[in-house]
């Protein structure tokens, strides 16, 4: 990358960094973002720099927020007995998409797989426990992805909550096993989270 001026070289090193951008989308983002104005140009630089210093998680949920709750927990119409559970703040942007579900969410931030030892500390899991001990919580529904280690998860999780009140109920089998909440579409998960069954280690 001699050929370019050093910035440029440094802005087209920054983007190469990114997933799904290769060499030439690298040197083609950055031609752009010389021809582009300076508001045009400063404003991206301006986003990337919010994400980064003014999104935080939020206290309950642990969904991104740029206050202390996020507008789901902060919203009071939204039913306060119902949780749903899942693994990362994508799958609950999904599931939001859909915008049948009017309950709660708490983001686990990762997956508790016991047998490889990891999980209850590296997730926000006893965050779970304590809010489901509060007693406000009816039912919880477990939204993990529908693979081996999403699997464990949910049945991990329900586990934990086997000596509570709290109905627990996880997605119907809607999304292909090894698929994702977060590629599914919008009918599929509809269907997965109307058809939401208890779970059988409770
Ligand atoms: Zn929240």
């Amino acid at each position: 990358m001699r050929e370019f001026a050093e910035p440029l070289q440094k802005l087209i090193a920054e983007f190469e960094k990114l997933p799904g951008i290769g060499a030439r989308t690298a040197e083609r983002l950055a031609y752009h973002l010389l021809k582009i104005d300076r508001d045009s140009a400063m404003s991206l630089a301006r986003a990337i720099r919010d994400v980064k210093e003014r999104l935080k998680t939020c206290q309950i949920c642990f969904n991104m927020t740029d206050g202390e709750l996020c507008r789901i927990c902060a919203d009071r119409d939204r039913e306060q007995e119902i949780v749903c559970v899942v693994e990362h703040v994508r799958d609950l942007i999904a599931l939001e998409k859909v915008g049948a579900y009017r309950g709660l969410y708490h983001v686990l931030g990762g997956r508790v797989v016991p047998t490889a030892g990891k999980g209850v500390d590296s997730t926000t899991l006893s965050s779970l426990l304590t809010r489901v001990a509060g007693g406000t919580i009816k039912e919880i529904i477990l939204a993990t992805n529908p693979d081996a280690e999403g699997d464990a998860t949910a049945l991990s999780i329900g586990k934990h909550l086997a000596g509570s009140a709290v109905k627990v109920t996880r997605l119907a089998r809607g999304i292909p096993v090894g698929g994702s909440i977060e590629f599914a579409n919008v009918e599929m998960l509809r269907e997965a989270m109307a058809g939401r069954q208890e779970a059988e280690n409770k």
